[in-house]
């Protein structure tokens, strides 16, 4: 069965900034959607301005793996959506956050750290090394990923310790940072890709399109047990009291 992928962006920067719209002409989330389709998974795209941002229960519901852009609106983001998208991932569905979304507030609310970093913005050269060369995540990429020019993002990330780290990246202004991190939450799994500034045509790089693809795919839900919590006053074993 088709992996079913909803890709969030907030949608804000193309309808404001010409450069944006001559890097995404139909959006990021088109953008996104297009190289997730042509690997044959079933995508839909939500967006900020849509009647409950697009992510209506039903959405939801039907939703294996959501990827998530924002950058100037997180703020106008209803918390009720947060919290429902928040319940998903703890219930199974995979959510892949990108970039400028470390801020949003459903990564924040599940890393329950502030999610801050240092940044600049003067298009410099990033290498991304692969750091667990074994994971999904990272097949059919070499030893690193280069990207000519980038926003820079460096440490400190102010994240809780990943579970997996898979990309280290190094910036030609000197800074590095943790930009490939895996989470589980709940029966979810999360995963933070640094890479994919608005005004730099970085979505297009197949690397990184590749990473994005083989995240989807680790992110899907698996059947696994439903835990049950609470109280349990029968025991399996026979206990004699
Ligand atoms: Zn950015």
């Amino acid at each position: 069965m088709a992996i079913r992928v909803t890709v969030w962006n907030e949608n804000r920067h193309e309808k404001t900034d010409e450069r944006v719209r001559k890097v995404y002409p139909d959006g990021i989330h088109g953008a996104l959607a297009s190289i997730l389709q042509s690997q044959g998974m079933e995508v839909k795209t939500a967006t900020l301005d849509e009647p409950e941002h697009g992510l209506t229960d039903a959405v939801l519901e039907n939703t294996d793996v959501l990827v998530w852009w924002g950058h100037l609106a997180h703020h106008e983001v209803s918390d009720a959506v947060v919290e429902k998208v928040y319940q998903r991932v703890l219930d199974g569905m995979g959510l892949i956050v990108l970039h400028s979304a470390h801020f949003s507030k459903v990564f924040r609310k599940l890393m329950g750290t502030s999610c801050d970093l240092k940044w600049r913005e003067i298009g410099e050269k990033e290498r991304l090394w692969v750091v667990e060369p074994g994971h999904p995540i990272v097949e059919g990429i070499g030893e690193y990923i280069e990207l000519p020019q980038t926003e820079m993002y460096g440490e400190r990330f102010d994240i809780p310790a990943p579970d997996t780290l898979v990309f280290i990246s190094w910036f030609a202004g000197g800074e590095v940072f943790r930009s490939g991190c895996c989470y589980n939450r709940g029966r979810g799994k999360v995963f933070y890709f640094r890479p994919g500034h608005e005004t730099f045509p970085i979505f297009y790089n197949k690397d990184i399109q590749r990473v994005i693809t083989n995240a989807v795919r680790w992110a899907a839900p698996v059947e696994g047990p439903v835990p049950k919590f609470g109280q349990h006053p029968e025991p399996l074993e026979k206990i004699d009291k």
